[in-house]
């Protein structure tokens, strides 16, 4: 049996389509560090040259662990050959080198005494997966025991989040049995983060900048240094945020920003949840636990009726984006209204202060109770007079058109619309004389918007929406914690992740 060294906690897996891109493409990740890379031989024209590109890698990289894989395409695989082809390319690829093989489900129980005979030299990883849904895992880990191997990996699809559940419960049962255990797609993204915290022996991510070999996988710099997912234990608090779509949130690199900066075992992961999915990814909640989470659209009001609990203020603005649980009870507020008032405070003596608020959605209705509360005048405007007069009614405000809130003057004007949202950078809904002292744009994508542009350069002084989210972020990460947040680690944390996103959207 061969020497069994625990292999490396992050795979990446390597599925090219010719040799020279596969072995460039390795020594790439080894010399970023990596030291485990499946070589997907099954990818390769020639699997025989791919198994024999093992030597050649290993040569100058001796201390890589190579996982070797030549799944048949009847099994989803790319390898047109029979069974003893297939087995023929892993033994080779051993005789090169690989310290583990990958043989599916389907071949390993046809076979059980070939794969005794692998398994002396290399781990061997028996590995299913479906590419649909995720159905009972049980009878599946019941039928791969059968054949004895070093690891079992069960890889399925979520298509809703109590799928992506089922599949973190089963990682936990490692080490009783030697599992890796994935969910493929975007719903079961978390699987990624959080199973190797739960006992599954690794996890696999995409190469640095070219493709990985399933849908929902990222790199390792980003499961490492987004995610920690070298410093997360089975201990670790899990938090997170549901919206739809959820890929591009910048809340992942807030909260886990926050937690690293205070030596927190917590982890906080984005979860895609669909509008008609609101009951199951309670049962996901409940079943992980989940510690808290945040909630934006399409969800802010229609978590309401989930929940056991709903602050007066969460009501009033008839939005929810923070919950946490609470000696069983899942609890809701809304912490955009205080995000709106603090910068505010600072600036202005609300209590004395006349404000316009442009727009009557969501960011609105909490700019609007914030502000109402601490004592200040206020007038709405917008674009739709019959939805600002009855917005209006609703806090004994006055309503104005936008003509007519130009031709006045206040203290603070909050842009509570999208007007100047990405990608319409260079609309302002005041394109001249902007009709304040303080200009507060709720907008955050871009970081300097057009309206704020404009504010400073007619002298104003201007609170630019990243400071809204920031502080709607603190007071999440002190409800879930009971501890004051690291407000400058999460700020660099926010500006440095909408950079990034505002250069790739403008790619
Ligand atoms: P929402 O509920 O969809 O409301 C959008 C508002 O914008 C509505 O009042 C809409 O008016 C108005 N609007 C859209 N296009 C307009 C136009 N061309 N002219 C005039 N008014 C227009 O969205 P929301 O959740 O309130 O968000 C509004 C903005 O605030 C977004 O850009 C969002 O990113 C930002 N926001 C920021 C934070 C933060 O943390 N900084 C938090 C929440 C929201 P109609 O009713 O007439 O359509």
């Amino acid at each position: 049996m061969a020497q069994r060294r625990a292999l490396p906690k992050i795979c990446i897996a390597l599925g090219l389509p010719d040799v020279p891109r596969l072995l460039e493409q390795a020594r790439r990740e080894a010399e970023s560090g990596e030291n485990f890379l499946e070589f997907r031989i099954d990818y390769l024209a020639d699997p025989a040259l791919g198994a024999k590109a093992i030597t050649t890698f290993l040569e100058d990289y001796p201390n890589c662990t190579i996982l070797a894989t030549c799944r048949r395409h009847q099994n989803h695989g790319r390898f047109n050959g029979s069974i003893d082809d297939q087995l023929r390319i892993l033994e080779l690829a051993i005789q090169c080198g690989a310290r583990a093989i990958d043989i599916e489900i389907e071949t390993a129980e046809l076979v059980p005494a070939r794969c005794a005979q692998l398994r002396a030299n290399a781990h061997l990883i028996i590995s299913w997966h479906h590419f649909e849904t995720t159905p009972p895992l049980e009878p599946v880990l019941k039928r791969m025991q059968k054949v004895p191997a070093d690891i079992y990996k069960l890889v399925s699809t979520a298509r809703k989040p109590s799928d992506t559940g089922r599949v973190l419960a089963a990682s936990r049962l490692s080490p009783k049995i030697p599992l890796v255990t994935l969910a493929m797609g975007e719903i079961g993204f978390p699987t990624r983060v959080i199973s190797p915290a739960f006992g599954t022996l690794f996890t696999y991510a995409a190469p640095a900048h070219v493709q990985g070999t399933a849908s929902g996988q990222i790199n390792a710099r980003q499961l490492r240094s987004l995610y920690r997912i070298d410093k997360v234990t089975k201990a670790a608090k899990v938090y997170g945020v549901i919206a739809d779509p959820v890929a591009h949130s910048v809340s992942p690199h807030v909260h886990n920003r926050a937690f690293q900066s205070k030596r927190m075992d917590a982890v906080y992961v984005p979860l895609l949840v669909n509008p008609n999915q609101l009951r199951d990814f309670f049962q996901f909640a409940e079943a992980l636990p989940l510690s808290g989470f945040s909630v934006t659209i399409p969800h802010k009001r229609k978590i309401m009726r989930y929940l056991d609990h709903v602050d007066p203020l969460a009501r009033r603005i008839g939005a929810v984006n923070t919950v946490w649980r609470k000696a069983g009870k899942w609890r809701g507020t809304n912490t955009d209204a205080e995000a709106v008032a603090r910068p505010l405070a600072k600036l202005v003596d609300l209590a004395k202060a006349t404000v316009l608020i442009a727009g009557n959605g969501g960011a609105a209705h909490s700019a609007a109770c914030a502000i109402s509360d601490a004592g200040a005048k206020i007038a709405i405007t917008g674009r739709n007079q019959d939805r600002v007069r009855a917005f209006a009614r609703t806090l004994s405000a006055e309503n104005l058109t936008l003509a007519q809130a130009c031709a006045r003057q206040f203290d603070v004007v909050i842009n509570a619309t999208s007007v100047g949202m990405w990608p319409n950078v260079n609309d302002c809904l005041f394109p001249d004389k902007i009709p304040g002292e303080v200009v507060f744009d709720l907008v955050y994508n871009p970081l300097e918007t057009e309206l704020i542009r404009r504010a400073r350069a007619q002298g104003k002084q201007v609170i630019p929406g990243v400071k809204m989210f920031l502080e709607q972020a603190v007071r999440q990460f002190e409800i879930w914690t009971g501890q004051p947040a690291p407000r400058a680690a999460m700020e660099t944390a926010a500006l440095d992740a909408l950079s990034a996103r505002y250069l790739e959207q403008k790619k």
